[in-house]
């Protein structure tokens, strides 16, 4: 059994609003962060929240809304999920710190087992931890350029690898994630994905554009490492078509360059399985972990092939929180919940409820262009009827039409035009039948 939340009132079905949104006490918190918080870190809905519980989060002026987007892809076990909160206090008492390059805990080793047995592939592998997920990507390309002794990294069109400085020269967008922020990195380029879509091309073609740009742009004697989400998340869930990575990963295999798979956002049981890359038959270099990985609590993690993670010398991998025991000791306990629970079982679920009841929307309004996504990653793209052209403002709309009826949406694409869903794998079919008729009804309002 899934352990539950620490407030158990995971069964509820429907949001509960008690003010208008934001209501009186977040309006007055909002105000006070705006004297000492800049613009730039921004909020998609600023309720504040007090206490959260399964897919339920509660604000200060006591609104329950449903979560569909868990932090973005953070809880995916489900807010305050009961074994990895005792883990982490009874870890608390414990030790809270002692840098494991200085000295050393069972923890960040028993992980890095668990990771090992649980990447796709057989070969043996090496695990460093970090604090984010732009922190993964970071020591991802130090790695890889150390490994091959080359200087270029590739990312996807519609890519999204992170805010610190190397991962936003990695962004597709170039606002707001850069604009104003170079000088960027150099020696990131970016070649067209797979976005069946938009694109109609079958995984084979795709494959074949991206490696024409790999090889007439950078050419294979510079190229370090290309580096592909398996579901892009920022960028509107964008499923490649079959075949594509796998071709990819070939080519990267053949040439001696590093295969990254950013999983941060699809890893660990989002997509019913360990890993997303496991559906599209493919086996990455290295494998980004984060979001997920620790039920809510920071933590990061870069696996691959031994022989490419040994290659920096001692000391040249490591930072200060990096594997912090604390986030440890919680994402030991998401593993046993992933392992012995019944989240792959509840994604599966969820994806096939999710899609089946969007496919029945599609029929009522036109402007849901595409449905895509896998397990627990589900997401519609608004076209202009008839067209693949994106349709502007209106998932923004959408979203806050959901807001004020309790449900939290997020939306995403490089367009803005995607609504996404990455409810927490507690989620009932009910709750997501409650959010469907939200948006159905703001479809309505569209028009
Ligand atoms: C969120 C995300 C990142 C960045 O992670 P942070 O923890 O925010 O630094 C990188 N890649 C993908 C695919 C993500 O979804």
């Amino acid at each position: 059994m899934s352990a539950p939340g620490l407030f158990s009132d995971t069964s509820l079905s429907t949001p509960r609003l008690r003010t208008e949104v934001p209501g009186p006490r977040s309006r007055a918190l909002h105000e006070r962060r705006q004297r000492v918080v800049p613009r730039g870190v921004g909020s998609v809905l600023p309720v504040y929240i007090e206490h959260a519980d399964g897919p339920w989060v509660t604000d200060v002026d006591g609104n329950r809304f449903l979560d569909l987007g868990s932090g973005i892809g953070v809880t995916t076990i489900g807010h305050t999920n009961l074994a990895a909160v005792t883990a982490a206090t009874e870890q608390l008492d414990r030790v809270t710190h002692t840098l494991f390059t200085v000295t050393p805990y069972e923890g960040y080793v028993r992980l890095a087992e668990l990771l090992a047995e649980r990447v796709p592939g057989t070969h043996e592998t090496r695990t460093a931890f970090a604090n984010s997920g732009a922190e993964a990507v970071e020591n991802a390309v130090k790695i890889a350029r150390r490994h091959t002794g080359r200087r270029v990294v590739a990312a996807l069109d519609h890519a999204f690898h992170g805010r610190t400085n190397l991962a936003l020269a990695m962004n597709h967008k170039a606002a707001p994630y850069g604009t104003g922020f170079g000088p960027f990195a150099p020696d990131i380029h970016r070649v067209p994905n797979s976005y069946p879509y938009r694109d109609g091309l079958d995984g084979m073609e795709a494959a074949a554009r991206t490696i024409a740009h790999l090889e007439q742009r950078i050419g294979v004697h510079d190229l370090a490492a290309v580096i592909a989400e398996p579901i892009q998340g920022e960028g509107g869930f964008v499923v490649p078509a079959a075949g594509y990575l796998p071709a990819l990963q070939e080519w990267c295999t053949r040439n001696g360059v590093v295969f990254i798979a950013d999983e941060i956002q699809t890893g660990l049981g989002r997509t019913g399985t360990w890993f997303a890359s496991t559906h599209f038959d493919l086996v990455p270099d290295l494998v980004l972990t984060a979001k997920g990985i620790a039920g809510g609590l920071p933590l990061a993690g870069v696996t691959g092939r031994a022989e490419i993670m040994d290659a920096p010398d001692p000391g040249g991998l490591g930072g200060t929180f990096g594997g912090n025991p604390v986030s440890i000791a919680a994402a030991l306990a998401v593993f046993d919940e992933l392992e012995h629970g019944t989240f792959f079982a509840d994604a599966r679920r969820i994806g096939a409820h999710l899609s089946a009841r969007l496919e029945r929307l599609r029929a009522r309004h036109a402007v849901i262009g595409d449905i895509r996504g896998i397990g627990a990653m589900q997401a519609f793209e608004l076209s202009t009827p008839g067209t693949t052209r994106p349709l502007a403002g209106a998932a923004s709309m959408v979203a806050e039409f959901a807001a004020q009826r309790g449900i939290l949406l997020l939306t995403a694409g490089s367009d803005g035009n995607v609504i996404r869903f990455l409810p927490t794998l507690t989620t009932t079919d009910e709750q997501l039948d409650v959010a469907v008729d939200v948006i159905d009804e703001a479809l309505s309002a569209l028009r």
